[in-house]
């Protein structure tokens, strides 16, 4: 299908393109919709399109995306389109913040009630609304309650869990799926000049986000996390220590970074981890290869799975997951990374002695 320039932008979710087109032809766009699907899938980027082309002069259903108002939404000054962000946080000691009462009364409650200063809507759209605190939803509720006849608002989140019912309720609920691996390999080789090799060692790990893609590889987090399943791989006894002191030199940028950048590099780093340990679950289980997402692409990661059995790759699983809730939690990143890594030397260790026994992989 072949769409005018801006929406052309959107890799996937055609559907949903559709949909949005469709309501904006019939002038029956909802003053509320909540787009729900992982992240980095490009719901933010559909937001924008939408908001583009709910305020373009020149087309009903399509920005033309040339004229100054959709260059204004697209470079985000245009002063009918605002984009909600929760605060970073990321002071020392600090917890990455939630959206609160505060934001969404100062920046959608009072000026949604305003009159467009020119464009045709007032245009609100809140990333990571899920992160919005019970008070912070109940004061927008008041807004989906009543909404003014030009306000469009467009709430991304993960997940709905999180949600009061009644915003939900009140909210046209748009569902985002995953990419397949080809489209986020396009994606990043055309869009993002990546290496087509790198493309598809990514696009696999992504699990269908182009944006966790590019996420992984920022910073160097993939090579890093290729680097730490070598030395797993081949760790002698006791070199626990060291390869925890690399990592954590790599996570500093060479040494002089700041505690908390290298929590933030380090995310990635244990995310790719965890699922080379599911991927690990999968072969020794013998769950289908369509689940793996490593897949190939690491040597060590299959010399790890000759022995590794099904209950030891679930405990490595669970001690990323432990290391990664110690990341959030602001645990000491040196003594966190040598506990995960002491007790990984040690499950490892221990299958070294004892190689499973194969089990045919389903197919
Ligand atoms: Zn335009």
């Amino acid at each position: 299908m072949r769409w005018a320039m801006a929406w052309s932008r959107i890799v996937g979710h055609e559907a949903v393109v559709e949909r949005l087109r469709q309501a904006l032809e019939r002038g029956r766009l909802p003053h509320a919709c909540l787009f729900v699907g992982p992240d980095g899938i490009g719901k933010e980027l559909c937001a924008l399109e939408l908001a583009k082309a709910a305020q373009c002069p020149n087309g009903r259903q399509d920005a033309c995306d040339r004229c100054p108002t959709c260059q204004q939404v697209e470079h985000g000054n245009h002063p009918d389109v605002a984009f909600i962000r929760r605060a970073d946080g990321t002071g020392r000691g600090e917890r990455r913040a939630a959206i609160g009462i505060d934001q969404v009364r100062d920046g959608i409650q009072d000026p949604i009630a305003l009159k467009p200063f020119g464009g045709r809507y007032k245009v609100f759209v809140v990333a990571e609304a899920e992160r919005m605190t019970e008070e912070a939803q109940n004061c927008l509720l008041k807004t989906l309650e009543e909404p003014p006849p030009h306000s469009l608002l467009i709430l991304l989140a993960c997940r709905l869990e999180p949600f009061v019912d009644t915003v939900v309720s009140r909210c046209q609920i748009v569902r985002f799926r995953p990419l397949t691996a080809a489209q986020v390999e396009r994606l990043l080789v055309a869009g993002h000049g990546v290496e087509a090799g790198l493309a598809g060692a990514l696009a696999r790990v992504a699990e269908g986000s182009p944006g966790r893609a590019l996420r992984y590889q920022a910073g160097g987090a993939y090579d890093a996390a290729r680097w730490l399943l070598d030395q797993l791989a081949g760790m002698p006894p006791g070199a626990e220590f060291a390869i925890a002191a690399e990592l954590l030199d790599k996570a500093r940028g060479g040494g002089g970074g700041a505690q908390e950048d290298a929590r933030e590099w380090l995310r990635p780093v244990l995310d790719l981890l965890g699922l080379a340990w599911r991927d690990l679950y999968v072969r020794a289980a013998g769950h289908s290869e369509a689940l793996l997402t490593w897949g190939a692409s690491s040597e060590a990661l299959d010399r790890l799975a000759e022995r590794v059995s099904a209950a030891t790759a679930r405990r490595l699983a669970a001690l990323v997951v432990e290391a990664r809730d110690g990341l959030e939690a602001n645990a000491n990143v040196k003594l966190l990374l040598e506990a995960m890594l002491l007790e990984t030397g040690a499950l490892l260790g221990a299958c070294a002695a004892a190689p499973r026994e194969p089990v045919a992989a389903v197919r």
